[in-house]
């Protein structure tokens, strides 16, 4: 019918239903982009990895064996935004590098993209 809708929420278990395309955003920064498929096939932003770990399987036998990724810490105010990049002080891969220099959103393969100095 020609309609786009933006769904924004916080549960990637219910964007994960409805969305083609997903922007995974953190402190008002896009970290990653991707087809609903990459997205949570192949997550590589730590941010986006994180939140998909956060997700509850409905099976005790497979709950148990997943590998959290928790997150450190508190959301810093957007009115004081981290230098570098806006995860690195909650994030368990950050090196001095992120602290200094903002990630740029760029490609990585196909249509999905990452601010990320790991990719
Ligand atoms: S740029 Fe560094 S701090 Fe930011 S998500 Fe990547 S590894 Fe973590």
């Amino acid at each position: 019918m020609g309609i786009s809708y933006i769904f924004i929420a916080h549960d990637l278990a219910v964007v994960k239903h409805i969305s083609d395309r997903i922007l995974v955003m953190y402190l008002g920064r896009v970290m990653e982009i991707a087809t609903c498929d990459e997205l949570y096939e192949n997550p590589l932003h730590p941010y986006t990895q994180a939140l998909l770990s956060a997700i509850p399987v409905a099976d005790p036998v497979v709950e148990a064996q997943r590998e959290a990724v928790p997150i450190q810490g508190e959301v810093p105010s957007i009115l004081k935004r981290p230098s570098g990049c806006p995860f690195h002080n909650r994030c368990p891969k950050a090196t001095e590098r992120c602290k200094q220099e903002t990630p740029q959103l760029h490609t990585v393969e196909g249509t999905h993209q990452v601010a990320c100095h790991l990719f």
